[in-house]
Parts: structure tokens; C-alpha cells; sequence
């Protein structure tokens, strides 16, 4: 354990102890994804933490592979599935006291890439506008860093004193992490319709005119084909 706040997933107080035995009843995953921080860091390899849960919950990952979860939140994981605990996996980071993004709105572009990063909504703004981080909200995953384009934001330690990390926190950032998803795949929805439609008006519409002409050279063909057959038939 480090010192300092306590780890990003640490038990609440007076958080009732977990019953292993109900963990079939809910669902492994659901079980261990419960135990999981919901910062949605991408830290463990996997795109979130339901993912890293069913991962796990599949046998295909350890359980040493969340810092923000820390020491603590490994022997949760190790309670739940009745496995030793194992040490933090350095691959994937060292553990650390929770941190928040603040922006330099002296800096801000308005540039929206860090709101397309943030996988909680913690940040407010709008194009060409100076944008914000919601400090209440930030999981201080730290995947709004990298992609702004003028290095504008910064990961700043907290006072100990707010810097925990409960599991009301977890749910909270979990509900908000599902309801971004819920968003993006109604806006994906909504631009597969547009596009769909601009198709649709762009196809090639029947001439009327040339419908017609059509019609017409078919019928003196026709009639041209009768006669000639008369002719052919009658008596030289
Ligand atoms: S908090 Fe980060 S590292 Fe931990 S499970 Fe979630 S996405 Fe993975
Ligand atoms: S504001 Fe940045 S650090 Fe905070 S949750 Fe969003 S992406 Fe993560
Ligand atoms: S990525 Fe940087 S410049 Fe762009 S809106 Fe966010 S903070 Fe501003």
C-alpha cells in the first residue's frame, strides 16, 4: 500500500462485506466489475472495466492488472474468486493517489478532442470555446491528456481529504461511462440514417421523357415487325 489517500477502489466504510456465494446469481462479471474502480483508464489493456471484468470472469486476464484498484482492490478481486493475491502488475502502471484534469483556459483551442477522450463526460464546451474539467466527475483516468493538440491540460494531486475514491464513486462513473456509450451509439445511429437518405436522394431518377420515348420506339417496332411478317406471308 502507499501512503496517502486511500486507493481508487478501496471498501467505503461501513461497506458490508461481499458474499462470494452470490456472485452466480448476478454473474461473474457483473460480480467483478462491481469491484472494479469504473475510472474506464484503459490502464489494464482493456477497453474499460466491464471488459477487464469479463475478461477475467472468462479466464483470460489476471487479477493484478488495475492501478487505479491498487493492492486493495486485487484483494477484493482475490476475495470474490477465492485466489491468492498477487502484486500489482507493472505493466500496467504503478498505483497512485487519485488525480483530476484541470484545462489552462488561457491555452483552450476549443479544439473538442478531449471531450471525445473523456469516456465519463466529465468535460464541458463546445466548439471553439474554452472548455472545462468537471472536477466532481473526473475518474482522473488521464485519457484527456494526450490528445490535445496544445498540451493545455494538466493531472493535479488532490488535497487528501477528497481524493478517496468510493464505491458510490464507482457506480456513479459507471452510470455515466454507459450513458456516454448509450449517446454515441444513438448519434452513430442517427448518422448512418443521414447518410442512408443522402444516398437515396443522389440515386439517378427515371427520365420521364426518355420513358416515353422509349415506349414509342417499341411500338413502331412492333409494328414494323407486323408488317413485315404480312408481307412475307402474302402471295407473290
Ligand atoms: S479502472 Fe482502469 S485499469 Fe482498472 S479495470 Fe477499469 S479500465 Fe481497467
Ligand atoms: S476529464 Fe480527463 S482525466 Fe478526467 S475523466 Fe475525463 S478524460 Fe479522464
Ligand atoms: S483538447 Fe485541449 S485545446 Fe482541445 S478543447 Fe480540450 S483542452 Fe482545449
Amino acid at each position: 500500500m502507499t501512503d496517502g489517500p486511500a486507493p481508487i477502489g478501496a471498501p467505503s466504510a461501513g461497506a458490508a462485506p461481499r458474499d462470494p456465494s452470490a456472485a452466480p446469481a448476478v454473474g461473474l462479471a457483473d460480480a467483478i466489475d462491481a469491484l472494479l474502480p469504473q475510472t474506464q483508464c484503459t490502464k489494464c489493456g482493456f477497453d474499460g472495466c466491464r471488459p477487464y471484468a469479463e475478461a477475467i470472469a472468462g479466464g483470460q486476464a489476471q487479477i493484478d492488472r488495475c492501478p487505479p484498484g491498487g493492492a486493495a482492490g486485487i484483494a477484493r478481486l482475490a476475495s470474490l474468486l477465492g485466489r491468492p493475491e498477487l502484486p500489482l502488475n507493472p505493466e500496467c502502471g504503478a498505483e497512485s493517489p487519485r488525480r483530476v484534469a484541470w484545462i489552462d483556459p488561457a491555452l483552450c483551442i476549443g479544439c473538442t478532442k478531449c471531450i471525445q477522450a473523456c469516456p465519463v463526460d466529465a468535460i464541458l464546451g463546445a466548439r471553439r470555446r474554452m472548455h472545462t474539467v468537471a472536477a466532481s466527475l473526473c475518474t482522473g483516468c488521464d485519457l484527456c491528456v494526450a490528445p490535445c493538440p496544445v498540451d493545455c491540460i494538466a493531472m493535479l494531486p488532490l488535497p487528501e481529504a477528497v481524493a478517496g475514491w468510493s464505491d458510490g464513486d464507482a457506480l456513479a462513473a459507471r452510470s455515466r461511462h454507459r450513458a456516454r456509450g448509450l449517446r454515441l451509439a444513438r448519434e452513430h445511429q442517427h448518422r448512418q440514417q443521414r447518410l442512408a437518405a443522402r444516398g437515396s436522394a443522389a440515386q439517378p431518377q427515371a427520365d420521364p421523357a426518355q420513358d416515353a420515348q422509349a415506349r414509342k420506339r417499341a411500338v413502331i417496332e412492333a409494328a414494323m415487325r407486323r408488317a413485315r411478317e404480312r408481307l412475307e406471308r402474302s402471295p407473290r
